[in-house]
């Protein structure tokens, strides 16, 4: 019964869609992405984003960013509105401490997602300094295969560093996102005993599929059984309770809704979640593609878009085509996570069917 829903879970589900609904109406702005840098320091074989395809656009201004931050102010209250610099890798830019020590003064928490290669002690003191409220540190499994996933022989050590000082900070919340993929899935068990003996409290998991870099490399990708098992995994290693590990936001995943992440699915992109990509588009998340941007932050105001744009966002009708026309579980799904729609807007995978039922 691990992809039928049981009556209670579809009670709880159309609760949930109420109040999605009504969530939807008022999106409240809680999460805003900055994709402060298209540059990066490693080359990842799964990578979402199309770094080096882009790798002219130079970097936003600092100012232009908190242009816009100074729009949204009056409109949010900014402690409830966290900022996260993406890239590329964000820390590549060394004026991020300045970007963040503005939003500090303005009442905004910040964090940054990274691969954890410029993470020194010297950088963290800095970024810290800053008012850094939270970090999320990617790594891949074992040192064999993260760091041939990362094309780099020290990312593994680097990113391991990063997580043993993250591990001893008590003020910041962070975690560590792992991309499973066939090269590590058989690892999970042992990667994450090596995970709580470092120190991690927190875990991601998510799956790879065929977008950016990924689609080149279809090797990467599980097969329907494994990626049933990815999700068992992920239960149980909840139930068991000795680190807190969720799958990723994308999916509508049947009776394993509320069992491998807190909350049901819904995609919050457009919703409470916003972007500000490295060439000033607006946007949900970073990776969803050009198709569904919503402006530029060098031609409209960003809180014009918000409250008057992303109508393919909070009204997802349009997405009932292809294998989700007739889908029963529409209802609760509304076509799956943005970012997994192709230029033509076509849903690219369906997480839902590719559960084996047991
Ligand atoms: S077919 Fe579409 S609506 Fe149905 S579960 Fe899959 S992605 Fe969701
Ligand atoms: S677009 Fe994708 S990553 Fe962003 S909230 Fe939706 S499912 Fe999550």
């Amino acid at each position: 019964m691990n992809k039928t829903l049981t009556f209670k879970k579809k009670v709880a589900l159309e609760l949930f869609r109420r109040i999605r609904k009504n969530r939807t109406k008022i999106h409240d702005l809680h999460t805003l992405f900055w994709e402060c840098t298209l540059r990066c320091n490693l080359s990842c074989k799964h990578c979402g984003s199309d770094c080096r395809v882009m790798a002219n656009q130079p970097d936003m201004p600092v100012e232009d960013f908190l242009k816009v931050v100074d729009e949204i102010t009056p409109h949010v209250e900014p402690n409830k509105v966290m900022v996260v610099f993406t890239g590329g890798e964000a820390l590549s830019r060394k004026d991020l401490e300045v970007c963040g020590l503005e939003l500090y003064k303005r009442g905004f928490p910040w964090g940054v997602v990274s691969n954890g290669m410029y993470m020194t002690r010297k950088r963290l003191d800095s970024l810290l300094a800053s008012g850094l409220h939270a970090a999320t540190i990617s790594l891949d499994g074992f040192e064999e295969v993260h760091n041939w996933m990362r094309g780099h022989p020290k990312s593994f050590e680097n990113a391991v560093h990063a997580i043993r000082m993250l591990a001893e900070e008590k003020e910041i919340v962070w975690d560590v996102v792992t991309c499973v993929n066939r090269k590590n899935i058989n690892e999970l068990k042992e990667f994450k005993e090596f995970l709580l003996q470092t120190g991690v409290k927190r875990w991601r998991i998510f799956t790879i599929f065929p977008v950016g870099r990924a689609a080149q490399h279809p090797e990467f990708q599980l097969n329907d059984e494994e990626f049933t098992r990815v999700l068992d995994f992920i239960r149980d290693t909840r139930r068991e309770g000795r680190i807190r590990l969720d799958y990723g936001c994308e999916g509508f995943l049947g009776g394993y809704e509320m069992e491998v992440r807190d909350h049901f699915f819904q995609c919050n992109a457009g919703i409470d979640t916003a972007s500000i990509l490295a060439d000033g588009a607006i946007s949900g998340c970073p990776s969803i593609r050009a198709n569904f941007h919503q402006g530029n932050i060098y031609r409209d105001h960003f809180i014009d878009v918000w409250n008057h744009g992303f109508e393919k966002y909070r009204n997802r009708a349009w997405a009932r085509k292809g294998k989700c026309a007739d889908c029963k579980m529409f209802r609760y799904c509304e076509g799956n996570g943005m970012h997994l729609y192709d230029d033509n807007s076509n849903l690219l995978v369906c997480h839902y069917n590719r559960i084996i039922e047991r």
